[in-house]
């Protein structure tokens, strides 16, 4: 978006009733993104209109579950870990591989089925197959442990997952005993899980995308385009204001949960530029496989909570590509954790974090046109990551996010919330945070005490 179309909405702006409605311009180009179980596709599941606007007869509506909560590959059933009941890998390799390891006809379910754990899905022999599902599956010392964790908890087992005394004393027999143990939430001897969300921001400080075709060979508006978060003069003044934007929303997400979470803000300023998009519907997206090296790189499996990437989509002069057939002013993008494909080689995988994509414009100093703060747009996004995580995880806490016709975090309208000038959503998003809209929905207080899709038991 020109810098020159950002003026002429802050004008705009002026006028209350005008501001009610721009502000569907400027966040209502975020969308939502979700896969199916068997990861062939994307579900296309883009918001194509203001995510706030909602059908009135959706207000109090209350349903189980969104009908587009979709779930993603790692989080297969929403039922209580310990009853979960996967379906099996799809990939018959990983399978045979698992049991040539553990040396039993056991079939794996759930985390483990995941080809980006070994090798990142490259692999040139069965034997050598074998030999890095071996690697990971000596995470802990035990490697029916390791598995136990990555079945039970759809997540790779981590250092605290380790220490086998917590599991009976050490002692089970068999390997469904285990996995009771290891799913035995009411065990006092688990160690309390790590309730921060550790967050990776990654700043991608230049765009260089080439001239773009869709498959039809239709030229993709917006392309070529070259831009950069640092003027000419090689002042820093994007990037420094894209770092504290995204300190903003750390400090907001602790203080509007009302403390019962902490973001633990990683950020990482990013030289390559962006050079490819992912197609999605109409348009594009920066995706995961668009940004893979720096994901690896940075966030391998099991380091971060999520992931949000940020990245400039105009010039200053002209708007680039389409994202996503939300409009042309999109600005933010959200999906769950994604294992990936295989016809991408599960590269477009997110290495179990939440990951969103949000574009700042140039000059846009404070972003919305001043009328919420920049940090509101992280915070959207990255909550579409918490309600996915969280709805996805027991169906007693998927009832605790009703759709409207849309994700819950689109519901405000639903509830009577207004956007306002200078907060914004903030209001909405606090009571979101603390599980207190309409007095119960929301994110429960008892979800953030379990830690993010990282550390989650
Ligand atoms: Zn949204």
């Amino acid at each position: 978006m020109s810098s020159r179309r950002w003026s002429i909405l802050a004008a705009a702006l002026l006028a209350t009733v005008a501001a009610a409605v721009l502000v569907v311009v400027l966040v209502g180009d975020d969308a939502e993104k979700a896969r199916k179980d068997d990861g062939a596709r994307v579900a296309s599941r883009f918001a194509k209109n203001h995510p706030f606007v909602v059908e009135s007869s959706g207000r109090g509506r209350v349903a189980a579950v969104s009908s587009h909560s979709r779930r993603s590959p790692n989080a297969y059933s929403g039922i209580e870990p310990g009853q979960q009941r996967y379906s099996s890998c799809s990939d018959p390799w990983v399978t045979a591989a698992i049991r040539r390891v553990i040396n039993t006809d056991h079939n794996a379910v759930g985390k483990a089925c995941d080809p980006y754990l070994y090798g990142r899905a490259r692999w040139t022999t069965f034997d050598d197959l074998v030999a890095k599902v071996r690697t990971r599956l000596a995470d802990c010392r035990d490697p029916w442990v390791t598995l136990a964790v990555m079945e039970v908890f759809n997540r790779v087992a981590q250092p605290f997952d380790c220490d086998l005394s917590q599991y009976g004393g050490g002692r089970w027999n068999g390997y469904e005993q285990l996995k009771n143990l290891v799913a035995d939430k009411t065990n006092g001897n688990h160690p309390p899980p790590d309730r921060d969300w550790k967050v990776l921001v990654l700043v991608y400080v230049n765009t260089q995308l080439p001239a773009m075709t869709f498959p039809d060979g239709r030229a993709v508006s917006g392309t070529p385009l070259s831009a950069s978060m640092t003027k000419p003069d090689g002042s820093k003044s994007t990037v420094d204001h894209v770092r504290q934007t995204a300190r903003e929303f750390a400090s907001k997400a602790r203080s509007l949960s009302g403390q019962r979470m902490k973001v633990r803000l990683f950020i990482a300023e990013i030289r390559r530029p962006i050079s490819s998009l992912t197609p999605e519907g109409s348009g594009h997206y920066l995706g995961p496989s668009d940004i893979r090296q720096e994901l690896d790189a940075y966030a391998p499996e099991g380091r971060y909570d999520s992931v949000i990437a940020v990245w400039r989509n105009d010039d200053g002069t002209k708007q680039g590509p389409n994202l996503s057939g939300v409009g042309s002013t999109g600005l933010g993008l959200a999906t769950a954790r994604l294992i990936g494909t295989p016809q991408a080689r599960y590269t477009d995988g997110t290495n179990g974090a939440t990951y969103a994509m949000v574009t700042l414009p140039y000059n846009h100093g404070r972003f919305g046109g001043g009328v919420e703060p920049a940090s509101s747009i992280l915070l959207h996004e990255w909550l579409h990551g918490v309600e996915a995580v969280y709805r996805d995880w027991t169906p007693q806490w998927a009832n605790a996010f009703p759709n409207c016709g849309d994700v819950f975090l689109h519901c405000a309208g639903s509830y009577g919330f207004t956007f306002q000038t200078g907060p914004g959503w903030d209001r909405w998003y606090e009571q979101q945070m603390r599980g207190t809209v309409s007095g119960r929905f929301g994110v429960p207080a008892d979800a953030w005490a379990r830690g993010g899709p990282r550390t989650q038991r």
